[in-house]
């Protein structure tokens, strides 16, 4: 090993800015917060190439006097904080003094300010920890930072870094963060040119800023709480349990303005909707808290999203308190009654489930007519007959439409469910007495022969990969069948979630679904792949944004599309718990010769489990 010596200035800058600067978002994230430290009424935040060509916020804040900008770009020096005791009582959300210097580090950094009792504007330019000098320059009171070329001198974080798409939906989410802290502050986002979001002063209006990022719709279901316990506060809405997602990431927790990830407080959020959402379902939350600065810890964690709570169980108790009382107080059955219904009625109404089968079973063996089967005035009343039968009268769930070929009819002595066709004959015996092909236990698993043993089928597994295998084969040859709304349905995402599916439009026209931009984060959806005519476009729509989005990595986009058609063959399949007729044992059965890889469903479940003649054998003894 070599002497211990002390690391030079820029080395231990760029260690510390690998811990704050992570990406492009966390550019964004720390000048806005600077902004708003410096009491801006006015943020407006300018990207090109998601961060990486440029990041320019501009505010209309105090500004910087000329003299302390050398300072400002140095590492450990802030305006925020004088001594250690300040530590426990920040009322700003920057006090470390690294931000500017971590990334003047790693950037060209170009900073332009003037304070409200100076004549000119000053700048200064730093690149990468290079700084040019101090310069007079016109500039209106406030301060803008540019950020060019972030990460030019450290190329394995730009390495790192994921696409264009990705990275502009962590700004969106940074951008988000910060505007719905700061309802108050005008603040707009533009992406390459495009205006993404123009959000003047909300004032008391905190439920209008919501509904600016996530949508009417939402913001008219929300839920007021608020509650006071000695110097705590709490503040904001939770979703009615009729809006959920399938991950926490709409759970908007503030603390004293600075939007913090706690699990403590999510679990306490869970445990309020316990019973009120599926399993796997996480509530919806824009929750503010506020309490003096000393009752926290908020240097736990470099980019500070995570803190210290002096009395995390009392905030938990004050926070599940709160929203078991509201729900107890509100009149959340009728919505939830309501809601259920609307479920059960997309999941199992007769008619359109019937439809819907019948095409996907007529699909899966490639007899499909869907253009004229289902034009969109088919659907319309599809749909609108979805909402009007009652789920008593349901008929039974039945898929028994699917049609044997000639040659299984040959050979299975099949059934001739249809007179009409003069393919069939009419005296062949019923189905009630020709062998079952195949037994179905609990409405979940099929039972059959197989050449030297038997097979248990796990149904849904099965219908998925057949789905799957023939969906891809369309998409490969660009034959998905579509079904054009008649009049586009906007769907209202989060930031990110919009910015990804928008990013993906031409992946998604393969899938059938086509998009375009509608204004903020809404989006609107003009046609639809016809195999998912029963499911609702925005839900449809969220889902493929959580795959886009998925855990941060970045798949090829052959695994992106791959991981959609997964999708999709999953919604559309058969569950468990459907019960089956035997012509629809029957033709899944078939079917299953087809699919390329029928033993495994696309998640790598076994589809089906073997047993052998002679294992049986073995295990009666036999032999
Ligand atoms: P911190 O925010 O933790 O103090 P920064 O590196 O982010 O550290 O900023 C250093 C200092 O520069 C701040 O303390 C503040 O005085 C000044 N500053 C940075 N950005 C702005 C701004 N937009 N308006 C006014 N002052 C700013
Ligand atoms: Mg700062």
């Amino acid at each position: 090993m070599s002497a211990i010596r002390q690391l030079p200035s820029s080395v231990v800058n760029k260690i510390a800015a690998g811990e704050v600067i992570e990406r492009p978002a966390s550019v964004v994230k720390e000048l806005m917060e600077n902004s708003i430290d410096a009491g801006a009424t006015r943020i407006d935040v300018v990207v090109e190439q998601g961060g990486l060509e440029l990041i320019r916020v501009s505010d209309n804040g105090s500004g910087i006097p000329a003299d302390e900008l050398t300072l400002a770009v140095t590492s450990h020096a802030t305006s925020k904080i004088s001594d250690a005791d300040d530590l426990f009582c920040v009322q700003t959300l920057g006090f470390r003094g690294e931000a500017l210097a971590s990334i003047a580090e790693v950037s060209r950094l170009l900073l332009r300010t003037r304070v409200a009792s100076a004549e000119a504007g000053h700048e200064l330019e730093v690149n990468g920890g290079q700084s040019s000098g101090v310069a007079p320059c016109g500039a209106p009171v406030g301060t803008t930072v540019e950020i060019r070329q972030l990460f030019f001198n450290t190329p394995v974080r730009r390495k790192f870094l994921r696409s264009t798409q990705t990275e502009m939906s962590h700004i969106a989410e940074a951008f988000t963060r910060l505007a719905l802290a700061n309802p108050h502050v005008h603040c707009t986002l533009s992406h390459n040119g495009r205006s993404q979001f123009d959000l003047p002063p909300a004032g008391h209006d905190w439920r209008g800023r919501i509904a600016a990022f996530f949508g009417h719709d939402l913001a008219a279901d929300l839920i007021g709480v608020s509650s006071t316990d000695d110097e705590v506060r709490l503040e904001g809405f939770v979703a009615s349990p009729s809006h959920s997602r399938g991950n926490a990431r709409l759970q908007y927790l503030f603390l004293n303005g600075r939007a913090i990830r706690d699990r403590s407080l999510q679990h306490a959020l869970g445990e309020a909707f316990r019973g009120l959402l599926l399993t796997g379902r996480y509530p919806i939350a824009f929750l503010q808290i506020q309490m003096p600065a000393e009752l926290v810890d908020v240097n736990v964690h470099p980019t500070k999203l995570e803190v210290r709570f002096q009395e995390s169980g009392k905030l938990y108790s004050q926070l599940l308190g709160t929203l078991r009382t509201k729900f107890l107080t509100s009149d959340l059955t009728a919505r939830l009654r309501t809601d259920n219904q609307h479920e059960a009625a997309l999941a199992l109404d007769g008619d359109q489930a019937d439809l819907m089968r019948r095409e996907l079973v007529d699909w899966a063996k490639g007899q499909l007519t869907v253009s004229d089967q289902f034009a969109p005035a088919d659907t319309a009343r599809a749909s609108q007959a979805m909402f009007e039968v009652p789920l008593e009268n349901r008929a039974p769930l039945e898929l028994s439409v699917l049609e044997p070929r000639p040659s299984a009819a040959a050979t299975s002595g099949g059934a001739a469910r249809t007179s009409a066709n003069s393919a069939y004959r009419v005296d062949e015996p019923s189905p009630a007495s020709r062998p079952p092909a195949g037994l179905q236990l609990h409405n979940r698993y099929l039972i059959a022969e197989s050449g030297d043993g038997m097979v248990v089928i796990d149904q849904h597994a099965l219908h998925e990969r057949i789905l799957y295998e023939h969906l891809r084969e369309k998409v490969l040859t660009g034959a998905i069948e579509t079904q054009a709304l008649l009049v586009g349905e906007p769907v209202d995402l989060t930031p990110a979630e919009a910015t990804a599916v928008l990013e993906a439009h031409e992946l998604l026209a393969k899938l059938g679904l086509a998009i375009e931009p509608f204004g903020g984060s809404t989006v609107l959806v003009s046609s639809y792949p016809a195999m998912l005519a029963n499911f609702r476009p925005a839900d449809v729509l969220r889902d493929l944004a959580t795959q886009l989005l998925g855990d941060g990595k970045r798949p090829e986009s052959r695994d992106i599309l791959d991981s959609l058609l997964h999708m999709i063959s999953c919604k559309a399949a058969i569950k468990a718990g459907d019960r089956l007729s035997q012509d629809e044992i029957m033709a899944l059965l078939e079917q299953r010769h087809l699919a390329r890889d029928t033993h495994h469903c696309p998640h790598g479940r076994p589809t089906a489990l073997y047993f052998s003649r002679d294992d049986l054998d073995k295990q009666f003894k036999r032999t």
